[in-house]
């Protein structure tokens, strides 16, 4: 369990996790509205060089980002409720190795998704947040050994 005060340690959280992540991985941020799963994601980004807005992707399901050698696809599944709209948007073929995918509520469209490599629990803790870092798959515990 980590405990996280304030913003700034979940940004500085991100950066360690940016650390460890590599193409091929998939990670689930779970937890309520406000909870810090888009700060979280933001600090990954900022850690791996992207200079620019990190969006909430609540009102279009994901955002893209391409990096040199990888995509990094940020999913927030909100306000997902239509197996279909995953069919047409070719969500599919994100899923990759050459990607790395970071999810908000994967639970919303459950049995569609591959299974996660990290699952990330964000709780509220008095003014802060409280975070569990957990591998899903044998390839992320191998990733969370680089911790
Ligand atoms: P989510 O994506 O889970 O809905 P956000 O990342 O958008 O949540 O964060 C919501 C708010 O929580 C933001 O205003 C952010 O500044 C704040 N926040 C993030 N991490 C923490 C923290 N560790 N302690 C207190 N506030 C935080
Ligand atoms: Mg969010």
């Amino acid at each position: 369990m980590l405990q996280l005060a304030d913003e700034t340690a979940t940004l500085a959280l991100g950066e360690k996790f940016a650390n460890i992540l590599h193409p091929g991985l998939i990670v689930f941020l779970c937890g309520d509205l406000g909870a810090g799963k888009t700060t979280l994601t933001r600090g990954i980004l900022h850690a791996m060089g992207y200079q620019g807005k990190v969006k909430s992707p609540t009102y279009n399901l994901v955002e893209i980002y391409k990096f040199s050698r990888l995509y990094l696809y940020h999913f927030d599944f909100y306000r997902f409720n239509d197996p279909i709209e995953w069919e047409e948007a070719g969500f599919r073929d994100y899923f990759n190795e050459n990607t790395i995918c970071l999810l908000e509520w994967p639970e919303k469209a459950d049995k569609l998704l591959p299974d996660a490599d990290i699952k990330v629990f964000f709780r509220f803790h008095q003014s802060g947040r409280e975070i569990k870092i957990q591998a899903g798959t044998e390839k992320g515990k191998l990733c969370l050994k680089h911790w």
